[in-house]
């Protein structure tokens, strides 16, 4: 039998009101709908991997779609790492300033996942919702894409319920936020700890080990099949970015960073095309190197530890280019640092 659709919805990290309403009445009208299994999570990026979120997770079975806070593309990686994998499904819930073709999709170009199953994965950012119904249209869609069940969500959005959804939905009580499936567990009652640490895109990512030399702090390894790893989420600096800026392939996310390019976004953000290789090395005209050792010197110091410059875990590739002159992309990375999504 096929394995119906489910829907997870993770929590936004703060207690923002229309974040908050959002959440809840997706969930409340998928459940009423009855059409897919649906549960909250706290945000996923927080979840240390024993939380019962990402166990929960881990157990679904069949396509999984995941609502959260942050781009796709980065909720993609951190599920992966976490044990949640999947092929990526293609959300079309995207921003109205975003250009996007999914018939003309880049093909990966990094190492991949290790042995994804056949399932889909779909991660839609809630970020450029305008209303719960774009959200809702969007997970009808992918049920039907899925072709795994026969969803019957537009009727609800149209107001016009079929007469078996009609008697489902007068036999149970008024969805409270407090009767949603939030996972019965006592760490749900206390969001976790708001983390920071690298995900990086293996779809992207080419093994170069660029960022293992260059991060100081013993948050890099690998595994046991020689893949680069982040091992120790958990040492890694609060707010430093560092390693995102020399890693050749753009691979290294920050989701939680101001910047779009590094908190994931893919190539375009609100009409402005960016050239990623370019802002994040990789023998390009931009000083991302400069800004790099600056953060990781920065870092070392606020530990106790002697600044070390560009004398230490330089990427070959980028060496000589620290002192190169400021250009006009330092302006654009200006630019996105000033932008706050
Ligand atoms: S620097 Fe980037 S491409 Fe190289 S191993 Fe690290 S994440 Fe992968
Ligand atoms: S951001 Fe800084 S501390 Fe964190 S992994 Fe990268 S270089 Fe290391």
């Amino acid at each position: 039998m096929a394995k119906k659709l489910t829907v997870v919805i993770s929590q936004g990290q703060s207690k923002n009101p229309r974040q908050r309403s959002l959440e809840e009445e997706i969930a409340a009208r998928l459940v009423i709908a009855g059409q897919v299994e649906v549960s909250l999570v706290p945000h996923l990026y927080d979840m240390g991997a024993d939380h019962t979120g990402l166990l929960f997770l881990r157990g679904v079975p069949g396509p999984l779609v995941v609502l959260s806070w942050i781009y796709p593309r980065a909720a993609r990686w951190v599920l992966d790492r976490q044990g949640v994998k999947g092929r990526e499904g293609v959300s079309l819930l995207r921003g109205e300033d975003e250009e996007f073709d999914p018939e003309s999709l880049p093909e990966p170009t990094g190492i991949g996942s290790v042995a994804p199953p056949s399932r889909r994965l779909y991660c839609i950012d809630l970020r450029v919702a305008q209303s719960a119904d774009e959200v809702l249209q969007e997970i009808d869609r992918i049920a039907r894409e899925q072709s795994e069940q026969v969803v019957e969500l537009m009727s609800w959005i149209g107001g016009d319920p079929q007469p078996q959804q009609l008697e489902r939905y007068l036999a149970q009580p008024a969805a409270e936020p407090n009767s949603l499936p939030i996972l019965p567990t006592p760490q749900d009652s206390e969001p976790p700890k708001r983390r920071w640490y690298p995900v990086i895109d293996y779809d992207r990512c080419t093994n170069c080990m660029e960022c293992i030399d260059f991060c100081l702090f013993g948050v890099y390894g690998v595994d046991t099949l020689d893949r680069i790893l982040v091992e120790a989420q958990d040492n890694c600096k609060k707010g430093c970015p560092a390693c995102s800026r020399v890693c050749p392939e753009n691979a290294i996310m920050f989701p939680q960073h101001k910047t779009p390019a590094i908190a994931g976004a893919d190539g375009e953000v609100a009409g402005l095309k960016i050239d990623l290789t370019q802002l994040f090395g990789g023998g390009g005209e931009k000083d991302a190197l400069e800004m790099a050792i600056a953060e990781r010197d920065a870092e070392l110091v606020n530990d106790g530890r002697e600044a070390v410059g560009a004398s230490v875990g330089i990427p070959k590739r980028q060496a000589g280019a620290a002192s190169r002159p400021k250009d006009e992309l330092d302006d654009l990375m200006d630019g996105l640092d000033a932008l706050e999504f």
